[in-house]
Formats: C-alpha cells, structure tokens, sequence
C-alpha cells in the first residue's frame, strides 16, 4: 500500500514550491487510496514555531489537501533519535568526533588551499579515547569506497560515487540530532515507501540511502520534483511576487485556481488545462511530471482565477466573498443575497478583491459618488425622467428582469430617449459610478425598497 508524506519545516509560511511538493504526494495517496501522512520536521528548535505550524496546517486546508495521518512532530521523538544514535555508535557505524569548530574551519582552508573539496578529514574515525568533559558531535561512518545509486521516478538513475560523501553528523555538540539523519529514521518508522519531495533534496538522497542501509531499514522509492523558477528563470523568490500560499487566498485568489495552477507546474495531461481536484486524482502520475523547473507565470493562474470565478458555484463564491466585503467594512445582512451579487459581476472580476469592490455599492449605507459622473448625468432634464421610472417601479407587480425593463421600455418611449440615455443616469444614481453589471441587474438584486430610494435621493 503506497504511504506517503509531507513533511514541511515550520520556520515560515507554507511557500508555492512547499504546496506543490504537498498537493502531488496527496494526489497520489487518494489516487492509489494510499495514505498520506503530514510531519512536521521541527527539530530545529530555534527557528521553528507554534505560529508557523499553524500557518501551514491553515494553508494545507484551505487548499483542501486533508492528510490521513498527523501530524506527527520530531520534537516529541528525540527519544527514538537518541536511541538510534546509541545503536549506530555500538555497531561502530557512527563514532564521536571531537575537533572543535576551530580546527574544523582550519581543515576547511586548508583544503580549499590545497583545491581539494572540503571534507572531513576522519581524524576522529578510529580515535580509541574518549575525552572526558569535551563536547563532541557524532558521525555516521560513511562508507569511502563504492558508490550509491538509486532510480529516481521523475529524474531517471542517479549515481553518487561513496568517496564524494562527508562523515555527516546525526547527533550536534548539544544532543540535538540533525535532518539527514531523523528524516530517515522517520521515513522508514512511518512506512513511507514513496518520498515525493523538491529536488533540492537530491544531494541528500545518497546519504540518506546509506542512513537507510546502516539502519537497517528498507529503502524507499525517490521522486523528485523539480524547482519553480520565476520569469527570469532564477529560483522563485520574493522578488518575483508573492511566493507565500496565504497570500493568494488574501489577494482574491480561489483555492481551485491554486490547486489547478500548481500542478500543471511540472505536471501535463496532454494539452488540457482546466482540472478539477476529483479529475486530478483520477489522472495525475509521476510519469507525466516533467524533468525540467517550472516557470511560474502570475497571468495564467490570474486566468485560472477568472475561469473559477465565472464557473463557480454562486452560493459557495458568495461565501468566499464575505470576509472581503467585511475586510471592507461592509456587512452583507439585510443586503441583496450574496449568490445573486455574484452572479451579477462574475464576469466581469478577475478576483475577490476586484468583486468586492464591484459589489461595494450593493452594501454600503451611504454611497459614494463620482463628481464628474454626477455633473455629466444626473443633470436637473433628467428629474422628470426619475419621476416617471419611480412611479413605474413603485407599480411593477413583479420584480424581476422583465417587469424592471418594460418600465425602462415606456419611460423611453414617452421621452424619446435610447436606453443609454436613462440606464447611465440611473446607475450614477444606484452605483455612484458609471461602471456597473447590467442595470436591470441591478436594479433587480438591489432590491425595490434600497432601488427606489436611491433613485429618490438623487433628486430630493
Ligand atoms: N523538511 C524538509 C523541507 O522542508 C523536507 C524534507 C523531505 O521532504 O525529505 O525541506
């Protein structure tokens, strides 16, 4: 049964690359009906915290990837990590190494001198005493000689030659164990049997298998992922937007278009675009995830956005609408339905942001007007326009699309006016603005009460 993870490091929020890496493992563990586990690697006491942890599991669940296991911390496993330590050191696979930083930084230089690849040089490898009172750190007894290859599913053979490969060090001077060395022990503890991870994990990897071998443990299948490069082809980072899963959702951005986004970045069904999660755990596989670093392109998930936007379902869109109408201090209750609100301007926003300002006029107590669309088309010829299309509305039986434009329909006939000549005075006065849906839209979610008011108010 195919077990796989993500195993973030809580020492920020959860970045685009980190959620691809998390977004592939998931759909494989619900396409295979795998079980896919979530760790939190955050034995790095230092920079790791609560705050970091929670923004992950937040971003995680937004972007609807549920994990069936965890999450599980290294910080509450030392104990394992200390015994497994114990155990190399008495098979003599690991050793304590005594050389200060000092003397280290002077085996470096010299090295570096010498045009050597700086390396442990092993002074501590068959040491026979054991100073008292000195701090150490423990190595892991490389093997020198040989050489480790594995069969990446995404990268193809990968072959590191053994003597190319440091005495790493499991165990710090102050007890702490160190990445290389606890991810394998939990990998192998957890039964993960498929790692799908950033391929800046692939110096690791060698080591890691010989970790595995020293443990005494099976070694898992590989898959690494390539980088997300910005346009510029350089690793994505800030300087090229936001890189942070969050602060989509905060700029306006549906959880679908993300999901959607981020796995064509590497991964391709032919030349199709558009997936929904469902189809995406039906066709995703590693064979189809390229080899080469994805270039992140903003337009394209702002075009994803779009295409939510308009598809989504209105009630679920208006409820994701909410807390950006509220960010604005504008309360949906007692104001047209949120659904409807959606519906009238999801073709014309690209995100949440932009259909919160759109909707702003639905909801505000007091509108705002634009001057210039003031002067220019609520001028005093249109007061007995106003009347008129009032006591219209005030009669119409129904309220709906086709009862608001018959009473547009007589007002022109009676005045000799095309229908621009009274939409665009009549949504200055409904909008503030000369930019809105469709006026009988407009009229029609506003509602009679707020519509005639504000065609009232105009002209008092
Ligand atoms: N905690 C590591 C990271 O955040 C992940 C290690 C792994 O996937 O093996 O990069």
């Amino acid at each position: 049964d195919l077990r796989v993870r993500f195993a973030p490091s809580p020492t920020g929020y959860l970045h685009i690359g980190g959620a691809r890496t998390a977004l592939f493992n998931y759909l494989l563990a619900r396409k295979e009906k795998g079980t896919f586990v979530l760790r939190i690697e955050d034995t790095d006491v230092a920079r790791s915290t609560q705050e970091s942890t929670d923004a992950i599991l937040n971003a995680m669940e937004w972007l609807g990837l549920s994990y069936d296991e965890g999450p599980y911390y290294q910080s509450e496993r030392f104990d394992l990590y200390r015994e497994k330590v114990e155990e190399l050191l008495e098979k003599g696979l690991a050793y304590r190494c005594y050389c200060t930083p000092e003397e280290l930084e002077e085996k470096r230089k010299k090295a570096q001198e010498e045009g050597r690849k700086p390396k442990y040089d092993g002074t501590c490898r068959e040491r026979a005493d054991q100073p008292e009172d000195q701090p150490y750190v423990v190595r892991f007894r490389s093997p020198q000689q040989g050489a480790v290859t594995f069969v990446d599913r995404i990268k193809g053979a990968i072959t590191f030659s053994n003597d190319e490969l440091d005495d790493l060090i499991i165990q710090r001077t102050d007890g702490t164990p160190t990445y290389n060395f606890v991810v394998v022990i939990d990998d192998a503890t957890m039964g993960i049997n498929l790692i799908i991870r950033g391929d800046d994990h692939i110096n690791n990897t060698p080591r890691q298998i010989l970790l595995y071998q020293a443990l005494g443990y099976d070694v898992p299948t590989f898959a690494h992922v390539p980088m997300i490069l910005g346009e510029d082809k350089t690793r994505l980072s800030k300087r090229h937007g936001a890189t942070s899963v969050m602060a989509y959702r905060e700029m306006g951005y549906l959880p679908e278009a993300l999901v959607n986004y981020l796995v064509r970045l590497g991964w391709s069904h032919g030349d199709q675009e558009i997936f929904s999660m469902q189809e995406l755990i039906e066709k995703f596989s590693l064979e189809h995830v390229g080899k080469a670093a994805g270039v992140f392109n903003p337009g394209k998930l702002l075009w994803l956005n779009e295409h939510y936007i308009k598809t989504g379902d209105p009630a679920r869109l208006g409820e994701l609408l909410r807390p950006f109408l509220e960010a604005k201090g504008l309360s949906p209750e007692g104001g047209p339905a949120l659904p409807e609100v959606v519906t009238t301007l999801r073709d014309r926003a690209k995100t949440l942001v932009e259909m919160a300002d759109g909707a702003a006029f639905y909801y505000k107590k007091e509108l705002e007007f634009d001057g210039k669309a003031v002067a220019k088309f609520l001028t005093e010829d249109k007061v007995p326009v106003f009347k008129s299309l009032i006591a219209g509305l005030e009669k119409a039986s129904d309220w709906n699309h086709d009862s608001i434009e018959a009473v547009f329909n007589k007002v022109m006939k009676d005045y000799e006016l095309k229908l621009g000549k009274v939409a665009q005075p009549v949504r200055v006065a409904l909008t503030g603005g000369t930019t809105s849906p469709s006026i009988f839209e407009v009229i029609q979610v506003l509602g009679r009460e707020t519509t005639l008011r504000r065609l009232k108010e105009v002209f008092p």
